[in-house]
């Protein structure tokens, strides 16, 4: 999935459309549109926890929300999904 595929289907979700329609739209399997739209949701909850090693992260309040505790746990996890999106 490209990036603008992504910003497409949180476009189209916000105008309403359901899974369905936005897969259709762009082609996409609605599995994937769906997992991405739950993906993205969980990703604005609160508290957040560090993807790679799940310890609680520190809310810097006017700053993006941080997704990994440090630049340690944010290159382990990619490098962990480059690996497993290859095989
Ligand atoms: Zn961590």
């Amino acid at each position: 999935m490209t990036n603008a595929q992504k910003k497409k289907i949180l476009t189209l979700k916000n105008e309403g459309n359901g899974y369905r329609k936005i897969a259709v739209l762009l082609s996409l399997p609605e599995n994937s549109v769906k997992s991405f739209l739950r993906r993205e949701y969980k990703q604005n909850e609160k508290p957040e926890i560090c993807r790679n090693c799940n310890r609680k992260l520190e809310i810097i309040p006017k700053h993006r929300a941080k997704i990994f505790c440090c630049d340690n746990c944010r290159i382990t996890y990619w490098r962990k999904m480059k690996k497993e999106s290859k095989s």
